[in-house]
């Protein structure tokens, strides 16, 4: 019987760390045309969901943002942005000063969204965001000031997927980055957030809501024209980039007052030519979203700690890794967090001392030198995995972007850059730098002169009140 079957399977001295290692690297690979096979299912993925009708559902969500203008720089005055991230939330205010002052002032506040929350009713959710707003917005001082008979407006960063029906309103397509609020999906967001307003008297306006890349991507422009996409690889992972409206079927019709569109690709959702293992199917199984955002699962900051739990946890059960016994911490999902992997991997100590007292405090295993080797190998594997993965969508979406466009990316002299924000990319080195030899290796010496790779810090929060800036009800005074 399969029982019998796991009982032998398990006392077979066969299965040792070593050879669940080998497997894994193996499954893990990422060589070269792998990576240019998923660099293309990215792009036809892309095309497939700009397209109306059959097929189109197969393809990526490619969001329509409704943002046809990039900031020009002559935006002035006082706005708000609200950041609803996946680990933090953000409130900011921002004195635009126009072309020559551009950002006179600015000041932030930040919050780690309570875990409970996560959980919580729509209402309850909205509420905390609005009443973070108001006690922020009490603190404004004299170097912030609104023209008279203005409302302060806000640009409104909410980072989940929406189908978006203009530029200050969108409907919650569904939560992900571990969120399962109650009665938000099927809802517009903004429409959410102004009843909360009004239950904490505020009288702020919405102007913009837009993705955290989209924000990003606005953010990073307002200061560098050459930014062609922007990317988000934090607790969860996105791009968006400029598309021309000619090129988007499902938005036939449509008359945009530049000819372009910013989409949010949603490539978290991407899943097509993965290498994906049992760890990443059994991980997706248990989750709260099974069968959705693999790509995000299998490169974003949320899963990639979780990940080698997992591969840990086998090595433990099934292969004897840290002797025996199998400690309870280890069989506790998330437990190890990716900052936990970054940690163990800028160890350089010939004993491996801080992996060893990492594993001690976190998983509760006492761990010999070659244990915590093994360990290492199997974060540089994941973590290999998820850099070049993103590196390959990424040059998916320029490969798009310039077949639809020759020379717009590749083209002699060009400058193109990729603005990428959030945690996992700002501080974990070796992603970082996986991710960055991925794209070389995939466009080659040539066309790598062209392209920049930017890490454009908290551009989102900026970019949301400059976009809340363009598209003012009041008339701008330039
Ligand atoms: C969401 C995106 C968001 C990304 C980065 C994903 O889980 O679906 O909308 O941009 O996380 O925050
Ligand atoms: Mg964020």
């Amino acid at each position: 019987s399969r029982r019998r079957f796991t009982v032998a399977l398990r006392s077979d001295v066969s299965v040792t760390p070593t050879r669940i290692l080998t497997n894994l690297k193996h499954e893990c690979a990422t060589p070269l045309p792998l990576l240019q096979q998923v660099a293309k299912a990215m792009s036809d993925d892309m095309r497939a969901g700009l397209g109306l009708g059959p097929g189109s559902e197969l393809g990526l969500p490619m969001i329509p943002t409704y943002v046809e203008n990039l900031p020009t720089g002559n935006e002035k005055g006082l706005f708000y942005a609200l950041d609803l991230g996946g680990t933090n939330f953000r409130v900011l205010r921002v004195q635009l000063g126009g072309k020559d002052e551009r950002v006179i002032a600015t000041e932030f506040d930040q919050v780690s969204i309570p875990q409970d929350l996560m959980f919580a009713t729509s209402q309850e959710l909205f509420d905390f965001i609005a009443s973070g707003l108001a006690k922020f917005a009490s603190k404004e001082d004299g170097r912030f000031h609104i023209s008279k008979g203005r409302k302060r407006e806000i640009g409104f960063t909410f980072s989940f997927p929406v189908k978006q029906t203009s530029i200050d309103s969108g409907i919650l397509i569904k939560w992900t980055k571990g969120f399962a609020v109650s009665g938000t999906a099927g809802r517009d967001v903004v429409a959410c957030l102004n009843e909360a307003m009004e239950r904490q008297r505020i009288d702020m306006r919405v102007s913009a809501l837009v993705n955290d890349t989209v924000g990003t991507l606005a953010g990073a422009e307002y200061w560098d024209n050459d930014v062609v996409a922007a990317v988000i690889l934090g607790t969860g992972t996105n791009a968006c980039y400029v598309e021309q409206i000619s090129a988007i079927p499902k938005l036939q019709g449509y008359a945009s007052s530049s000819g372009k569109m910013i989409i949010s690709t949603e490539w978290g959702a991407f899943s097509n030519s993965l290498p994906l293992t049992e760890f990443d199917r059994e991980m997706d199984a248990a989750s709260i979203n099974p069968g959705e955002q693999i790509f995000e699962k299998t490169i974003s900051g949320m899963y990639l700690g979780e990940i080698v739990r997992r591969v840990l946890l086998k090595m433990t059960e099934e292969g004897g890794l840290f002797g025996k016994s199998v400690p309870q911490e280890l069989s506790t999902p998330f437990i190890l967090g990716t900052p936990d992997l970054c940690t163990m991997q800028q160890d350089c100590s010939g004993d491996l001392h801080a992996v060893g007292s990492l594993l001690y405090d976190i998983a509760g295993v006492e761990s010999n030198l070659s244990e915590r080797k093994t360990v290492l190998e199997v974060c540089e594997t994941i973590v290999k995995r998820g850099g070049s993965l993103a590196g390959a969508g990424i040059v998916g979406i320029l490969e798009k972007m310039e077949e639809d466009q020759r020379g717009l990316i590749f083209g002699n002299g060009n400058r193109s850059v990729v603005a990428i924000d959030g945690g996992l990319y700002e501080n974990y080195p070796q992603y970082r730098a996986y991710l960055q030899s991925s794209v070389k290796e995939l466009l080659g010496i040539e066309k790598s002169k062209n392209v920049v790779i930017e890490h454009t810090k908290d551009g989102s929060g900026i970019g949301a009140s400059l976009l809340a800036a363009s598209n003012s009800i009041y008339k701008q005074n330039l």
